[in-house]
């Protein structure tokens, strides 16, 4: 089967990298794609938005599954582009309609979803324009830290946690007067969870499921979780805190009722459900739902996978996950990323890269990349990620940092403490 992955970054390769392996794999296409997918894959060079372009890339390549990568084209509705058209009727897409990219792409919609079907969350309430008293005193009532989010998608800074009662109030006014624009015309106050932090990924087709290996992300740029939020500077699967006891709750308490929920909703979910949830005292809730895979968290989960996820994916598309099983390997996987200078704030592209002819174990899955006359080069924030899949997650970091010594650009960045705070963990 020819297949088509949407997206250019780390996640899109590392999709590319695990179809690729499976003998029910034909042709294989990325749009755009990168320097890494170059090697694997046929790059298309149109954007990820672009439903026409990509409708007839289809068409012409004979493609029979298309994989959407990021939120942004299913948020604006590339399944429901693909079943209005006849001619792409019997193209099988793996990723919800648009009314079920709302849980991602609508902070007040999501937890409005939660707590309809009964999934454990954070209390919240959700202010606009018109109740501003109503959140000022709400705000009196909930203990601090305070945490205000943004209903829309704001490129990851649409969340501020505060202990300061003024400064969450002046953030709630900035919010509403338009500080992300349309995205912060409702803010959600919520309750604060405490707790550590984890993320469940869940393949569906609206009725069954496969749970994927969980991932624990890292998502500032500085040693010890310090500095400004980024995509995401690496990740570790599995999180030896969540036991078999903990991930059967996380099924029964989250992903059955959200998998119910949907269907309850009529929403034509075939996708990836990406669940950021807390483990508070033993018990999930959920802080947030992605409708797709994590960036960097794909590239510790996926090459954990044993059996055939191409099959799990056409088996998702077409509605027919019910016999499908999934294995995984007991391994565990290191991702480390590398950014550029500057990167979460301002950066450089098209500097070279060195060093891709070293890395003889372990796998560097491009993400911000692109080929410059044969001289892969930067381009974009986060520049690859370095896997490693082995017996110990010591092991594993071993191989991943192994392979960052082995690559070489100019301001090339990365933390040194990925996986450290789950040593303890370990027996
Ligand atoms: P992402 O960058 O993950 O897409 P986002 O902008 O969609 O983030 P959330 O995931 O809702 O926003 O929140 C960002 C981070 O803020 C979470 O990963 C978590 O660390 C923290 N957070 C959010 N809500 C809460 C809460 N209720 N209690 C404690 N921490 C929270």
């Amino acid at each position: 089967m020819n297949v088509l992955v949407i997206g250019s970054g780390g996640r899109e390769h590392t999709l590319i990298w695990k179809i690729k392996q499976s003998p029910l794999c034909g042709d294989i296409y990325a749009a755009p794609g990168n320097a890494g997918t170059k090697d694997l894959a046929v790059n298309l060079p149109f954007g990820v938005n672009d439903f026409e372009q990509i409708a007839s890339a289809v068409l012409e390549h004979n493609i029979e599954l298309v994989v959407v990568g990021p939120e942004e084209p299913l948020v604006k509705g590339i399944r429901d582009y693909f079943t209005s058209r006849e001619d792409l009727k019997d193209i099988l897409l793996v990723g919800p309609e648009e009314k079920g990219a709302r849980l991602e792409g609508s902070k007040d919609y999501s937890k409005d979803f939660m707590q309809r079907h009964g999934v454990p969350t954070a209390g919240a309430k959700t202010i606009t324009k018109e109740n501003i008293k109503e959140g000022k005193a709400f705000l009196q009532e909930v203990e601090a830290p305070y945490v205000l989010k943004a209903d829309g998608l704001a490129a990851g800074k649409g969340v501020i946690i505060t202990e300061d009662i003024k400064e969450a109030e002046d953030t709630l006014d900035e919010m509403l007067a338009g500080k992300f624009g349309d995205a912060s015309s409702k803010v959600l106050i919520e309750e604060y969870l405490h707790g550590i932090e984890l993320s469940v990924f869940v393949l569906t087709d609206g009725k069954d499921y496969l749970i994927l290996p969980e991932a624990k992300d890292y998502k500032r740029i500085g040693d010890g979780d310090t500095g400004p939020n980024t995509g995401g500077m690496g990740a570790v699967s599995p999180v030896p805190f969540a036991d078999e006891a903990f991930m059967k709750r996380v099924e029964e308490k989250v992903i059955k009722p959200t998998v119910a929920g949907l269907a309850k909703d009529n929403i034509d979910y075939v996708g990836f459900i990406f669940i950021g949830l807390m483990n508070k005292d033993g018990e999930p809730n959920v802080i947030e739902y992605n409708v797709r895979m994590g960036d960097p968290e794909t590239q510790a989960v996926l090459p954990r996978i044993k059996s055939d996820l191409l099959q799990h994916l056409i088996a998702a598309a077409k509605k027919e996950l019910k016999n499908e099983t999934i294995e995984f390997s007991n391994e565990t996987a290191t991702t480390v990323v590398a950014v550029a200078g500057g990167y979460p704030g301002s950066y450089e592209k098209g500097t070279p890269i060195s060093g891709f002819d070293q890395i003889k174990e372990g796998i560097v899955f491009h993400a911000g990349t692109k080929e410059n006359d044969g001289q892969v080069v930067t381009n974009g924030g986060r520049v690859i990620a370095a896997t490693t899949l082995a017996g110990s997650i010591q092991e594993a970091l071993k191989g991943s940092y192994a392979n960052l010594e082995k690559i070489d650009w100019d301001g090339m960045n990365y933390r040194k403490d990925i996986g450290q705070d789950l040593l303890p963990y370990i027996s």
